[in-house]
C-alpha cells in the first residue's frame, strides 16, 4: 500500500509542477496562463493512477488507444462527470463510431477516409467531438497526419465535402530534431486558415510550443512518470 501512496502522491505532484510550469512559460512570453490547457496524456495507465488526476481538479485527459480509453473511462466519468477526453492516437477509420461516442475531441483527424467516417457517425449518432487535424510537419513516413503543403486543401474538403468544423491543427515533431521549427510552421497553417487551436508540445518540449502559441499541451511522462509497456 505505501508504494501505491507514494505514486499517487507522486501523480499530483507532478500536475502541479506541470501546471506551474505551463503558468510561468505562458507569462514569460507574453501569454495568459488560462490560454494553455493542460491535455493530461494517461495512456498505458490504470484508472488508480488517473484518480489521483481527476480528484487534484484536472479535467483533460488524453489517451491514444480507443480500445483502452473504452475499458478506463466510462466508469471514471460517471464518478467526474466534468472530464473530457482527448484522442491523440492514429485513429482507424472503423473505429470512428466509437471514438465519436466517447472522445470530447479528435486531434489526429488526418485523411479523407476517416473524415468521410467522422461526418457519417456525427449525423448519426447526433454527437460531435471538436475536430484537430493532424500535420505531418517532418514529413516522416511512419506518422499520421497530413502533409503540409496539403492542408489547406484538406481543411477545405473536411469542410465542404463532409460538413466538418475543423477548429485547430495539431502536430508531433520529429523526435531528433529541435521542435520550434515544427511548431512555428504548425502556427503559420493555422493562421493562414483562422484556426483557433493549436494543440503541440509534450514533456520534453511544452515551454517551446507555449512560447510558439500552443493552446493545448499534451504532457504524459511529466505527470504520471514514465511508461511501461511490457510486463512489470
Ligand atoms: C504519448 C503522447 C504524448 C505525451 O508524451 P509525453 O512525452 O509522455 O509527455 C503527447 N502526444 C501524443 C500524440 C502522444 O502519443
Amino acid at each position: 500500500m505505501r508504494a501505491k501512496d507514494g505514486a499517487m502522491q507522486d501523480v499530483v505532484t507532478g500536475l502541479q509542477e506541470t501546471r506551474a510550469a505551463i503558468a510561468r512559460a505562458a507569462r514569460d512570453f507574453g501569454r495568459r496562463p488560462e490560454d494553455v490547457t493542460l491535455i493530461a496524456v494517461s495512456k498505458t495507465k490504470p484508472t488508480e493512477v488517473i484518480l489521483p488526476a481527476l480528484e487534484a481538479g484536472q479535467v483533460d485527459f488524453g489517451e491514444n488507444y480507443v480500445q483502452e480509453a473504452k475499458a478506463k473511462w466510462p466508469d471514471l466519468r460517471e464518478r467526474f462527470p466534468h472530464a473530457r477526453l482527448h484522442m491523440i492516437g492514429p485513429l482507424q477509420s472503423n473505429k470512428a463510431k466509437e471514438a465519436v461516442a466517447l472522445f470530447d475531441t479528435i486531434h489526429s483527424l488526418d485523411r479523407e477516409s476517416l473524415a468521410k467516417e467522422l461526418s457519417r457517425e456525427i449525423a448519426r449518432s447526433g454527437r460531435a467531438p471538436r475536430l484537430i487535424v493532424q500535420v505531418n510537419t517532418g514529413a516522416e513516413p511512419q506518422k499520421g497526419g497530413v502533409l503540409p503543403p496539403d492542408v489547406d486543401a484538406f481543411l477545405t474538403s473536411c469542410r465542404v465535402t463532409y460538413g466538418l468544423e475543423i477548429e485547430g491543427l495539431m502536430c508531433i515533431p520529429p523526435a531528433d530534431e529541435p521542435p520550434s521549427p515544427h511548431f512555428a510552421l504548425l502556427a503559420k497553417i493555422a493562421k493562414r486558415n483562422g484556426l483557433p487551436i493549436l494543440s503541440m508540445g509534450m514533456s520534453a518540449d511544452y515551454e517551446a510550443a507555449i512560447q510558439l502559441g500552443a493552446t493545448h499541451v499534451r504532457v504524459g511522462s511529466a505527470i504520471f512518470g514514465a511508461r511501461d509497456y511490457g510486463t512489470t
